[in-house]
């Protein structure tokens, strides 16, 4: 029987991806809805025509269309890769106790815990991202930024810095997390100095990438914690069941639902306009626009990770086509 939703069994020829991408990026680069981000006001400066697509695989190859090599900075696409570390310093069971890992329909930066646990909702929201980097084990202030700078290195296969500009400019207009950060440490969920903690967080938020750096990212948690450019292991295997399903399902801000119901992949947004999209074993997938929806995500970033996960049959749970492997059809 032919049911209304049923897959279209053509899909597009996997031979041709680059030009596939480039007829995404032609198709989207248009579309002029959304709004950049302005609240910290270094981000406010990018330009609403900035449109990168980067695709990496997990047997080393790349695809890139656009802006895919202009730097912006990284924002809270960094809490899933801080997760990692704070789960390699201290194991499940007390990351747990301290930041949960509910979804929650409220706003990236609500002022909202637990109400019987004080926990943080989950670590992609503010709270629970603050909350995590609070916990990343170090000597000092530095050994710890130092500590996270090189996992990111790990990840992204080159040397990484900071952006001081934004930085600064995340620290004085960021009463909000401030806010949450002292409510936290009320309750026992923050461990270090306060402002300390802050710092951390607003320095992994200002970590500047661009596309390509982010989908070696995404890659590299689709090969199961190795680089697949380098070889090098960024985060141990045993904890990307971790990262990906708390990006299933917490990922999107307040639209995760939807995303998993619709695009059916782990993924993560930043304000500054990036998304990473995992398809576990295959592929990362990045996109870089800033203007953003009314939930904070990229709207040519959901648009180009709709079309790829429908084109290619990406949706996890998609029976129909899971056996048709975007790799398999790769000459
Ligand atoms: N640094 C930003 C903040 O704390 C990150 C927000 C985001 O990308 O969602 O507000």
């Amino acid at each position: 029987m032919n049911h209304p939703d049923s897959p279209d069994d053509r899909l597009p020829p996997v031979a041709s991806f680059q030009a596939y991408l480039e007829q995404l990026h032609q198709k989207y680069q248009p579309l002029n809805h959304g709004k950049v981000a302005d609240y910290i006001p270094e981000l406010a400066k990018a330009s609403p025509d900035w449109f990168g697509i980067c695709v990496a695989t997990t047997d080393g190859r790349i695809f890139e269309v656009g802006d895919s090599d202009r730097i912006f900075t990284i924002q809270s696409i960094s809490k899933v890769f801080v997760q990692g570390l704070a789960l390699e310093d201290h194991g499940r069971s007390f990351l747990l106790s301290k930041v949960g890992v509910e979804p929650t329909g409220d706003a990236f930066n609500a002022i909202v815990l637990d109400e019987q646990s004080k926990r943080p909702y989950n670590p992609m929201v503010n709270a629970g991202a603050i909350a995590t980097t609070s916990h990343i084990k170090g000597d000092s202030h530095t050994d710890r930024l130092n500590r996270m700078l090189d996992m990111f290195r790990r990840y992204i296969g080159h040397d990484v810095a900071v952006d001081i500009s934004t930085f600064v400019s995340e620290r004085t207009t960021g009463s909000r997390n401030r806010a949450m950060a002292y409510l936290m440490n009320n309750f026992g969920m923050i461990d270090f100095r306060v402002e300390e903690a802050l710092d951390l967080y607003f320095q992994q938020c200002s970590l500047m990438v661009n596309c390509r750096d982010l989908a070696v990212m995404a890659a590299t948690l689709a090969n199961y914690g190795v680089n697949p450019l380098t070889g090098d292991r960024a985060v141990a295997a045993c904890y990307i069941r971790d990262l990906l399903s708390v990006m299933y399902t917490c990922g999107m801000y307040n639209f995760a639902g939807e995303w998993a119901y619709t695009i059916g992949l782990p993924a993560k947004s930043g304000v500054s306009g990036g998304i990473i999209v995992v398809v576990p074993n295959q592929m990362g997938i990045a996109v870089f626009s800033p203007p953003l929806d009314a939930r904070g995500n990229s709207v040519r970033g959901g648009k180009v990770c709709e079309a790829i996960s429908a084109d290619f049959g990406l949706h996890l749970f998609d029976s129909s086509l899971g056996c048709r492997t975007f790799l398999e059809k790769l000459q």
